[in-house]
């Protein structure tokens, strides 16, 4: 609860300007706050000058659950069309970080049919055993049957942390692990750590539509659970050197029944790399000030083989389609280039583009917030800097 020091109050009203709830009134002199409306967010706590806000933390409630008897760290492993994907490499190399701070095992927990030759990778990438279910009935994947099996297995070995990936497989089917063992999930975290005193997983995550990052916790209750989306972690290399022990685990008739049968299962075929896996991204913002101005961000990325990227008034303004947009309501990229032309870096665009190697960033306000993040920052009109770039370029390469 947010509580007033009505002593140190002087009434100010720098608590009620801060305040984007409307929550903070001064009124005789004193910040009155209506309890109904305040969020908790802490922003009037950080700009009082008298130190007369604090938040009051509830205590947490017992649930009855014995903490210490859930140890050890999961990683849910996603393979589909033959392959694992990706974003199991990253959430165990955050997985081996966790593991190791908590000083307990890092478990993959691998489903599917005709997956047990994909086992010793997981170990390669930084598990140290892998429980692998293995059974022709997962050929397609059934949200039920996979919530069924992997809520089985958390209930018989306990493990504190799960880790999946926000896709959307993991959308599908996690949200319905967590209800089965009456814990919470933080979706699409952002960043993972540890608390030593407590072993608590710090879950931080965009929040209020992304204009404050929120670490939360899940006290009382075991597993916790989190999903982070592809790109945001970073793998580790695959060290054929690891050992690790591999597990196999029979489903029961009861956990492969679902209500769902799959009829038909069809891969959608694409041009090229999407771009959230583009080595190099060229993106455009409202700076571009055009559609026709677009034709120079067309025109670098060609020569760059670059992904086209854009920030959601880009978007909105239909320069490019909705599947370039990045950020908080896009896509998550990861390259080892990106370069922002005429973009701000609203958190809700940086969301998206805070994993990537090197940011270059053409603004013409130096103050920009993109210029915060930036690894090599430009002040300039990106209507004269983009023909440069793409001069340069053409000269480098002879063309
Ligand atoms: C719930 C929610 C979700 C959102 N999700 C996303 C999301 O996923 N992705 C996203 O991008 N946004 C998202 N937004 C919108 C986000 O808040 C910003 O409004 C948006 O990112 C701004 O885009 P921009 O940087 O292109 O435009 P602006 O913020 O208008 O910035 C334009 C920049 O261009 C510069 N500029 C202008 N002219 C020139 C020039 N000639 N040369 C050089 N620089 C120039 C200006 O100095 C300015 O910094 C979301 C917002 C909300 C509320």
């Amino acid at each position: 609860m947010l509580i007033v020091d009505l002593e140190k109050c002087i009434g100010c009203g720098e608590c009620e300007s801060a305040c984007t709830f409307d929550a903070i009134e001064v009124k005789d002199e004193k910040a009155v706050v209506d309890l109904d409306t305040c969020t908790m967010c802490g922003t009037c706590v950080d700009v009082c000058p008298e130190e007369a806000l604090y938040l009051e933390k509830e205590e947490a409630q017992d649930s009855g659950v014995d903490l210490d008897q859930w140890r050890g760290v999961w990683v849910t492993a996603e393979y589909r069309f033959g392959q694992t994907a990706p974003v199991t490499f990253e959430l165990l190399g955050k997985g081996r970080t966790i593991a190791d701070d908590l000083g307990v095992k890092l478990t993959a927990v691998l489903m599917g049919s005709g997956v047990k030759e994909h086992a010793p990778e997981l170990i390669q990438r930084g598990a140290d055993r892998v429980l692998v279910v293995d059974h022709p009935e997962l050929e397609n994947f059934r949200d039920e049957v996979f919530a069924n099996i992997l809520a089985g297995l958390a209930r018989k070995e306990k493990p504190e942390v799960i880790l999946a990936g926000a896709t959307a497989m993991g959308r599908s089917y996690i949200p319905q692990v967590a209800t089965r063992l009456e814990t919470g999930l933080t979706a699409d975290c952002t960043e993972l750590t540890v608390r030593a005193e407590d072993r608590a997983l710090l879950q931080t995550r965009p929040a209020f539509g992304g204009n404050l990052l929120a670490t939360i916790v899940c006290p009382s209750h075991r597993p916790q659970m989190s999903t982070v989306r592809p790109h945001v972690l970073k793998a580790l290399e695959p060290d054929s050197s690891r050992q690790g022990e591999i597990v196999e685990v029979t489903p029961s008739d009861d956990e492969l029944t679902a209500r769902v049968k799959v009829v038909e299962s069809v891969v959608e075929q694409s041009e090229g790399p999407g771009l959230a896996d583009s080595e190099i991204v060229v993106a455009a913002g409202r700076g571009m000030e055009n559609e026709k101005n677009m034709e120079l961000i067309h025109e670098l990325a060609s020569l760059l083989e670059a992904g086209v990227g854009a920030s959601r008034a880009v978007t909105d303004a239909e320069w490019l389609p909705h599947r370039a947009q990045i950020g908080q309501t896009g896509v998550t990229i990861s390259p080892k280039l990106y370069m922002g032309f005429g973009i701000s870096g609203a958190i809700q665009h940086v969301v998206g583009i805070q994993g990537s190697e090197i940011i270059v960033a053409v603004n013409k306000d130096p103050d920009a917030p993109i210029f915060d993040l930036a690894t090599f920052g430009i002040v300039g009109d990106v209507k004269k800097i983009l023909p440069l770039f793409i001069k340069r370029i053409r000269q480098e390469r002879g063309l």
